[in-house]
């Protein structure tokens, strides 16, 4: 064998060499490419390669055939350019950032965050001397306020996780644009099936793929996807990265050469190539399974969640329930707006009895697995206070929108007498 290893899975096999061109991802079942380089065809075919004048693969820090489906997959679904996998959604959030940021300069940011991202701008970017500006809530105005001449983004999650609000995209995409700024969306919890934010002027969507798209809790990974639209060339002075000459590689001038995707190209080319945030082949291939299954699954999760909801608010041994398609819920129009009738399939509530109540509930339960993940197949419960936003003093928690006693759901795919037997016996404990 050459320096390229092929394993072949499913009967399939396709020859391994530099000279790969994309068009074999048509092949229905993808191969898994467990290789670190590729064989080039000769020397001038090696030099194309690199300086991305062919389409190729050289080393597998920077792109790799099976990866590159499921990058091609993702754009497609949310109707982008391009986009570059990378090892986690954590890594998706970073990787979104720091294409566009450097000393001095700010990002804008909704309180509602995911809690690793939350801690990420709160405690991680100051360090490398980028500032995150938290709107005082998820409106627009409230963000537009906090734009300057050092904005190089506004971020914001599509549906917050834990907080189950729904950005209002269009509007401050609008407000982020007036001030020649693009927004960045983190998808993962409305996943690219109910939602596509690039088609409400959203510029940069980003996913954990870990969630809803692998559905199964096998496998971290993440996605950074380029809409293609944000004219960075008319922004040369906040956004030097695409219109001078890239140090970082060899003075490709982004937005020249690559003028339909420069932000996919350098987040690929700095981004991936120097600090190497890559998702293994492997993992691709597993995410890529889950994303076949995952429409149905969000039918079944999303039918589950409705009934599972509906006897929550039923129950006397319950103080209050978050479901986004409850008519009484503050976001409830946006998410109509946004979603059409796919509301995801994330229940939050709170048990009467407070926060001593929701650990009980959380200890008590037999079929809902006690994890912090979330749009697995199997049903999954977390506290948040007590895991993922234990970082947060009682401020910032009032601030995330999420209480104490908060009990968070993710409803799975099994049957839903099953799923309610366990939530009843638990609330029952
Ligand atoms: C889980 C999650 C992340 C982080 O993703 P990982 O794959 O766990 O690193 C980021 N954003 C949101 C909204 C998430 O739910």
């Amino acid at each position: 064998m050459s320096a390229s290893t092929l394993i072949v899975v499913r009967d399939e096999t396709i020859a391994v060499h530099g000279g790969y061109t994309p068009d074999s991802t048509r092949a229905v079942a993808v191969p898994i490419y467990q290789t670190v380089a590729h064989d080039f065809v000769d020397a001038a075919h090696a030099g194309a390669v690199f300086d991305l004048e062919t389409p190729g693969f050289h080393y597998n820090r920077i792109n790799n055939p099976t990866v590159d489906v499921l990058e091609r997959r993702m754009t497609s679904l949310e109707q982008g350019v391009g986009a570059v996998a990378v090892s986690s959604g954590a890594a998706a959030v970073r990787l979104s950032v720091r294409n566009l940021t450097g000393l001095g300069s700010n990002i804008v940011t909704t309180p509602q965050l995911y809690g690793a991202t939350y801690t990420y701008f709160a405690a991680v970017l100051p360090s490398e001397g980028v500032e995150a500006r938290f709107a005082a809530d998820d409106t627009a105005e409230a963000i537009e306020a906090l734009i300057d001449d050092n904005t190089k983004a506004v971020f914001c999650e599509s549906i917050g996780n834990p907080a189950g609000n729904v950005v209002d995209i269009e509007a401050v995409a609008d407000a982020a644009h007036r001030h020649g700024v693009p927004l960045i969306v983190d998808n993962t919890v409305a996943t690219p099936l109910c939602l596509k934010p690039f088609v409400h002027g959203a510029d940069i969507v980003i996913h954990s793929l870990t969630k809803f798209v692998g559905g199964h809790g096998t496998t971290l990974g993440g996605i950074v996807i380029d809409g293609g639209r944000f004219p960075w060339a008319e922004h040369p002075e906040r956004f030097p990265m695409f219109s001078r000459p890239e140090p970082a590689f060899h003075g490709v001038v982004y937005a020249r050469d690559f003028p339909d995707r420069p932000y996919a190209v350098r987040a690929r080319t700095v981004g991936l190539r120097n600090e190497g945030a890559t998702l293994a082949p492997l993992n691709a291939f597993l995410l890529l399974q889950g994303l076949e299954s995952l429409s149905v699954r969000l039918e079944r999760q999303q039918h589950n969640a409705r009934l599972v909801a509906e006897h929550l608010a039923a129950q006397r041994r319950v103080s209050w329930v978050r479901y986004l398609g409850f008519d009484d819920n503050p976001y409830h129009l946006l998410a109509r707006k946004y979603l059409g009738d796919r509301f995801p399939s994330i229940v939050t509530f709170g048990p009467a009895g407070g926060y001593d109540a929701a650990i009980h509930f959380f200890d008590s339960v037999k079929l809902f697995k006690r994890l912090v993940n979330m749009g697995d197949a199997k049903s999954l419960v977390a506290h948040p206070a007590s895991t993922t936003h234990r970082q947060l003093d009682e401020a910032a928690l009032a601030k995330a929108d999420i209480p104490p006693e908060m009990i968070r759901l993710s409803v799975g795919l099994e049957h839903i007498d099953d799923i309610i037997e366990d939530i009843d016996q638990a609330l029952d404990a």
